[in-house]
């Protein structure tokens, strides 16, 4: 953190601790293979149990089902390490999914799948958006009917965040074609080892978030036992999915002010280092003026988000600032990155300088879990 003054009021001696392991062990096991993991277009698979046997996975999540039994700000301790680092990693989908199964899974759900989940054995998908589906989530057609025991179920997703090698997807589909809108959506958790007519399309080719892997989905007659449905109703999906997004949303925000405040530190370094015109770039008033800017940013996106997630905590924010800290932390986020990336002049355009992977990882975080504008329209439900 590039504040030295300012810690989170959520930090203790617990907290602070497992921020040191999860430092080390992120910049230990992960950050030198984000070379290869960039190229392969995803993690290495032997990452998962890495991280689950480290703590990384499900760290919020109660220890009876195999996390780590800490609360949000070990999550945000995960995500703040892992964008200090430049690294993705689909653990915060893994959470996701896995506050689902904790929410609304039978207790037979939970036992069966938390626990792999925290250990890494499993890898967790989240999958509403559909080719003709994003923002409008109520327009879904994958379809899921009812025959004897199973739902069989037709469709296709596409822009899936750990698609590759997930083996638990939680999928949403429509249970009751003749219903229109909210009330025929469901969510199916979904087995997809050596499952029938379940293909997962190639990586999606990004402009970023190249660590990571971004898929299509395709189900041909897929038969899913009735028992994955979640929560044992139909219907309900659609309420768990806005129950839920807000959390999501937090997550995105904790990434989007960790990733700004590296930027300002490392755009700093940078500028002190390099020379023009006989003395470093940090001499120049502009520089100095445009770093002042960017840190300030960062440093009221950091208090605002730290009362977010105190509120979060105490079980006490409501989903109006959620939908500010995911809207206003990532446009700030990306206009500080932007300006880091002219600091740093041409080498600022450059993919091995972590600020220019950083400027077109960002780009994304005002898009996805809800777009920018669907956040402007929460927020102004709630004037
Ligand atoms: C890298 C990446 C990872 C993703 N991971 C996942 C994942 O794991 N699981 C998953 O389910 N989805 C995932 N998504 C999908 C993502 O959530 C959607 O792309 C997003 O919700 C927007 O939907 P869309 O792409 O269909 O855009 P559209 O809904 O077509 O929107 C296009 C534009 O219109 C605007 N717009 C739409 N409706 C309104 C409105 N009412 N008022 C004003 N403006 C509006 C949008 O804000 C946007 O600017 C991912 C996307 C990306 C790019």
């Amino acid at each position: 953190m590039h504040q030295p003054r300012y810690e989170s009021p959520w930090a203790n001696d617990e907290v602070r601790m497992f921020r040191r392991s999860v430092r080390q062990f992120v910049e230990k096991e992960f950050a030198p293979h984000q070379a290869r993991w960039r190229e392969a277009r995803a993690p290495d698979a032997a990452a998962w149990t890495a991280a689950g046997r480290a703590g990384l996975l499900l760290a919020d999540l109660p220890e009876d089902y195999g996390g780590g039994g800490g609360n949000f700000a070990h999550e945000a301790v995960v995500l703040e390490e892992l964008a200090r680092a430049g690294v993705h990693f689909g653990c915060a989908i893994q959470s996701t999914v896995a506050h689902y199964i904790l929410a609304y899974g039978t207790e037979e759900q939970k036992r069966k799948w938390l626990p792999r989940l925290a250990r890494g054995e499993r890898v967790a998908a989240i999958a509403m958006t559909e080719p003709g589906a994003g923002s409008d989530l109520q327009a879904i057609k994958t379809s899921a009917r009812r025959d004897g025991e199973h739902y069989v179920v037709n469709g296709s997703k596409t822009f899936i965040t750990n698609a590759a090698r997930a083996d638990l997807v939680c999928l949403a589909v429509k249970t009751d074609a003749k219903v229109t809108g909210m009330r025929g959506i469901s969510l199916l958790v979904v087995e997809t080892t050596e499952l029938a007519g379940y293909r997962v399309g190639r990586a999606l080719e990004k402009i970023g978030m190249h660590g990571q892997d971004t898929c299509e989905l395709f189900f041909d007659e897929v038969r899913v036992p009735a028992a994955n449905l979640l929560g044992g109703v139909e219907g309900r999906g659609f309420a768990q999915m806005m129950e839920q997004l807000p959390y999501e949303r937090l997550q995105i925000a904790v990434g989007a002010v960790a990733s700004a405040e590296q930027a300002v530190a490392l755009t700093t370094r940078y500028v002190k280092e390099r020379k023009a015109f006989g003395k470093p770039l940090f001499d120049q008033q502009n520089t100095r003026f445009k770093l002042a800017e960017c840190s300030a940013q960062a440093h009221i996106g950091r208090v605002f988000l730290d009362s977010c997630i105190v509120r979060f905590l105490a079980g006490q924010l409501e989903e109006a600032s959620t939908a500010i800290a995911k809207y206003w932390l990532t446009e700030t986020q990306c206009r500080i990155i932007d300006e880091c990336v002219q600091l740093h002049g041409g080498y600022g355009y450059m993919s091995e300088y972590p600020i220019a992977r950083m400027w077109a990882d960002s780009r994304v975080q005002r898009i996805y879990a809800g777009s920018n504008e669907i956040m402007k329209e929460l927020i102004a439900w709630s004037l």
